[in-house]
This record gives structure tokens, sequence and C-alpha cells, in this order.
């Protein structure tokens, strides 16, 4: 679970990283009281779950009154990627002297978390990684947390100066610690500053924790914002779908993770582009396949949808029942390949030949056949 930067930064606040003060509004006169009792200059920063706000103009520093009323309204207007803007953090701005990067993310090929900082911040971190991978130093970290020299180590690499080296070491140790006992999968600062004065702040928060252990923080599951989130993932977690969404144009609908992966591989193999994972599981539930129809169908990106159903405990005949029945309800044009072999196969194949659609059992030619159908649609 994405959490919002304001969300974040009460984690940080909680944990005890110095985060500047900070409201958040929905309208922009709720803003502009904001504005008023902290005083300019302010920074408006739109509230998305999605990073590289400040590169899509939906961070903005303002000096006065009249600039904030109409900074406040352009951006509680804009669309961020497909994210609209409902929510604002209104925040002091702070003088920069410089910019760092700290986040720990999990590292899925060392299994343990990872500690990167870097004195290149402010930027995405990829470019920099890419572009000056020497200006970002790397610790693996293990199941037991972050010692304290190894945080003075990485405060060492961001600043010379002593003074400010201890504030860098002291947030690097917290961030560690929220990151452990919060769950985190990523905690990340991006800016962490320095200000001409010597003092330390945090005024960026991603935070996103491990659904599997949401059970254990009551007070983080219920700061999802559902509205925020993708309503595909929304609606796939609610009727036990496992579902990530992709860059492509295939929908895909598969029972079982591995024969999700094999029909990922074969699209990119065939040269065509996934559109999600979505994977209805074991069982023989219609409601799922209606379920995933629902949510692929919504998706403006699908231009082709591919079933590959290799039946065992999943029976043909009831996924056939279940797209039959989502068509009934949501009555797509988009053009839809079916392939199926299995338990049920001769009843799933005589439910769709009823309704004018066949259903292939090889699944080579399922991949090409979609390929083709999302590239004529495009
Ligand atoms: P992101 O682009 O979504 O990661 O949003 P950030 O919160 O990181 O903001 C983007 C940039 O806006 C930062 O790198 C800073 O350069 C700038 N910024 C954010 N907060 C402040 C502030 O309080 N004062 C000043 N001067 N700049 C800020
Ligand atoms: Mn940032």
């Amino acid at each position: 679970m994405n959490l919002h930067e304001y969300q974040g930064k009460d984690v940080f606040r909680a944990g005890g990283i110095p985060v500047p003060p900070g409201e958040v509004a929905r309208t922009v006169e709720e803003a502009e009281t904001f504005a008023a009792r902290l005083g300019f200059p302010v920074v408006i920063k739109a509230q998305v779950l999605i990073g590289g706000r400040g590169k899509a103009g939906g961070v903005k520093v303002v000096k006065n009154g009249q600039e904030f009323t109409r900074e406040a309204g352009r951006i509680l207007g804009m669309d961020i990627r497909g994210h609209a803007v409902r929510k604002i953090l209104i925040t002091p701005a702070m003088e920069i002297e410089k910019e760092f990067y700290a986040g720990i993310v999990l590292d899925r090929k060392y299994e343990t978390p990872l500690l990167m900082v870097s004195p290149a911040g402010g930027v995405d971190i990829e470019d920099v990684a890419r572009q000056t991978p020497e200006k970002i130093l790397r610790l693996h970290l293990d199941g037991r947390g972050l010692p304290v020299y190894r945080a003075r180590a990485a405060a060492r690499f961001l600043d010379p100066r002593p003074k400010v080296q201890k504030q860098l070491a002291n947030v690097i140790s917290r961030l560690a610690d929220i990151y452990y006992s919060q769950d985190c999968s990523l905690a990340e600062i991006n800016p962490l500053v320095v200000t001409p004065s010597g003092e330390v702040w945090a005024l960026d928060a991603k935070v996103v924790i491990d659904d599997n252990a949401l059970d254990r923080h009551a007070d983080l599951a219920d700061m999802r914002d559902l509205g925020a989130e993708d309503p595909g993932e929304v609606e796939a977690r609610e009727r036990g779908l496992s579902y990530v969404r992709l860059d492509g144009s295939i929908g895909c609908v598969v029972n079982g993770a591995g024969l999700a992966m094999a029909t990922m591989d074969l699209i990119q193999f065939h040269g065509g582009k996934p559109a999600n994972f979505l994977d209805i599981g074991g069982s023989s539930n219609p409601d799922k396949v209606t379920a995933a129809m629902n949510i692929l169908t919504r998706d403006q990106r699908v231009r082709a949808v591919l079933f590959n159903i290799f039946g065992g405990i999943t029976r043909c005949d009831d996924v056939a029942r279940g797209l039959l029945a989502a068509l009934d309800r949501i009555g797509t044009k988009l053009p839809i390949v079916i392939r199926l072999t299995g338990t049920n196969e001769k009843e799933a194949r005589e439910l769709l030949s009823a309704r004018g659609m066949t259903a292939l059992s090889d699944m080579d030619e399922a991949v090409r056949s979609v390929i083709a159908r999302a590239a004529e649609a495009a």
C-alpha cells in the first residue's frame, strides 16, 4: 500500500524525523486559511500516489496570497499521469542549500533491505544510478536493523560538516527504524535537505507498506485512500484476484501465477505487450471471471483480451460461464481470444460455440492471435 506524502510525513514525524509542519486541503478556500496561518512563502504540493510531481508542475513555491489562490486552484484541477489531484499539502517553504537522497528499499535479489544515500538528491534516483552511479552509496542491511556506525558512514558520504553529519545520521537511523517497525517495502526521503543555517529536514516522504503486514498496523491500514488508487487494483483486491498493472495493450485473464508468467513471457516473445497480469486463481468461481472482465474493459489501454485457462481444479466450463455472464452484463466490443484446455473443456467449448465463440487449445497460436487482434484495434 502506497501512502500519500502527508501520510508518510506523519509516519516520519512520529518516528522522530524532522519534517516541516503541514496541512491538507481539499478546496482552495480551505487551503487559504492554512496558508494564512503559516505565513508566506509556502509550498503547495499535489497529493497523488505517484512520484515526479515536481516535474509535472504539481509542486509550487508561492510568495503571496494572489499567487497562492491561482496556484492552489490550478494544482487542485490537475491530472498527473492519470491521477486526479483531490488534495493538496500546504507547508512552509524551506530555504534549501543542498538536496540529498536517502531511501531504504527491499532488494529482492539479495533478499535484504538496501539503504541508498546520495548527495545528488531532488532528482530521480534512477537517473543518478544510470548517469553517475558513483554518487550513490549502497549498504545492504540485515534483519536486525542499521547499526549506528553505518548510519554515520552514510552521513559522511553526504556532507563533510560534522554538525550536519550528526543530524543526517540521526535521520538515517530513524528511517531504518521506521522501515523495520512499520513493515515497509520502501521508505524514501527525496529531497532530504540542509538549510543555509545547517538544519536538516525531510521535505518529501515516499512510504510503501507491505500489504501482507497491514493486519499488524491498523493505524496504517486506515490510511488507505481508495479514491486515489487505481480502480482496477481496488476491485481486484476486493474480489480476491491477483492483479498487476503493466504498460501494454493486451489484457490477460489467466488461472495460476505460473501460467500468468508464462503467458506474459510468450506475449513479449511474440512482440506484444501485456496490459496486466491478472490471475483468477485456482477456484471455479464465475464471479471472479466477471470481475476480471470488468477491470479489463474499464482500462482504456486494453485493445484485446486473452483468456488463457489450464483446467485443473479450475473448470473450463465455469470460466466460460463467467465470461458469457460478463459479456451479457458489460457487452464489450473488445476482441477476445480464448485458449482453454483441461477439465470440462468440452462443455466449455459447447457453451462458447452456442454464442458464436470459439476457443483455441494451442497457447502459442492464441498468443499470436491476440497480438494480431490488438494491433488491428490500435
Ligand atoms: P516529487 O517531485 O513528487 O518527488 O516532489 P517533491 O516533494 O520531492 O518536490 C519536488 C521539488 O520541489 C524538490 O526536489 C524541491 O526542489 C522542491 N521543493 C519541495 N519542497 C520545497 C520547499 O519547502 N522549499 C523549496 N524551496 N523547494 C521545495
Ligand atoms: Mn520527491
